[in-house]
């Protein structure tokens, strides 16, 4: 016999053996005598509806501007354990058959839900946040992209100055993210884990400014990290994909 199966078979058994049974006495005999079913192993860490995806890339690549030591803290301790809590919040509730940004949209709205929203928040930031970067990112992009930069933002030399200003004047935690609003690019920071897509906006790059994301490497030096970020780890193409 398939001993997986035993588990429900035993409960089977119990349900059919307790059916005739009346006295009090004689369930809790009977009960004591009969093997009690399996429990249901309860969910792994991390299980459920949503999945941490993999990293888009090895936990070193982005050494030296990103250490391994930050991505396995960050990529498998802090976005992990978001996911994690997320899972939980959506057990046995309608959010748990969503898609990850409709939880967001749908807990935005509602105070109550904070803490739901800040864990999908930050479950899908992160993710958003990986595909910013690369190994060898950084210089410029090309095409429409490139156009739209020189006509919204002024060129190259306007973006980093923008950008460079939100993230290192968001205060304390938080992200940068370069946007589309009404068709045009814009720079925006967020506190916390808010996120442009629980406001309708569209985001095309961010880069993480809580401190858990460069004070291994980079202590206090936040700009350090956000320079490191603009010349060397951007990744423009996936900041373009994100246009069409
Ligand atoms: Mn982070």
């Amino acid at each position: 016999m398939n001993h997986l199966n035993s588990p429900s078979l035993n409960r089977r058994g119990f349900l059919a053996g307790s059916a005739v049974l009346i006295g009090a006495n004689a369930l809790a005999q009977k009960t004591a005598q009969t093997p009690k079913p399996a429990e249901k192993p309860s969910a792994p860490a991390g299980a459920g509806p949503f999945v941490l995806p993999p990293l888009p890339y090895a936990e070193d690549a982005l050494d030296p501007f990103i250490s391994s030591k930050t991505m396995s803290f960050h990529y498998g301790k802090h976005h992990k354990t978001y996911f994690e809590k997320l899972n939980k919040a959506v057990e046995g509730n309608k959010l748990a058959e969503m898609k990850l940004e409709d939880v967001i949209v749908e807990t935005a709205k509602d105070t109550a839900m904070a803490s739901t929203f800040n864990n999908a928040a930050q479950a899908w930031n992160h993710t958003f946040y990986w595909k910013s970067m690369k190994p060898k990112g950084g210089g410029e992009p090309s095409g429409k992209l490139a156009d739209m930069l020189k006509s919204d933002l002024g060129g190259m030399d306007g973006f980093r100055k923008e950008f460079g200003d939100a993230a290192n004047g968001q205060f304390g935690s938080g992200w940068a993210w370069l946007v589309v609003e009404n068709g045009k690019l814009r720079v925006v920071k967020t506190g916390n884990a808010d996120t442009p897509i629980a406001h309708g906006g569209k985001p095309l790059l961010v880069i993480d400014v809580w401190e858990h994301a460069y004070y291994l490497d980079y202590q206090n030096k936040r700009a350090d990290y956000v320079t490191a970020y603009l010349e060397h780890l951007v990744n423009w193409e996936f900041a373009a994909a994100n246009l069409t």
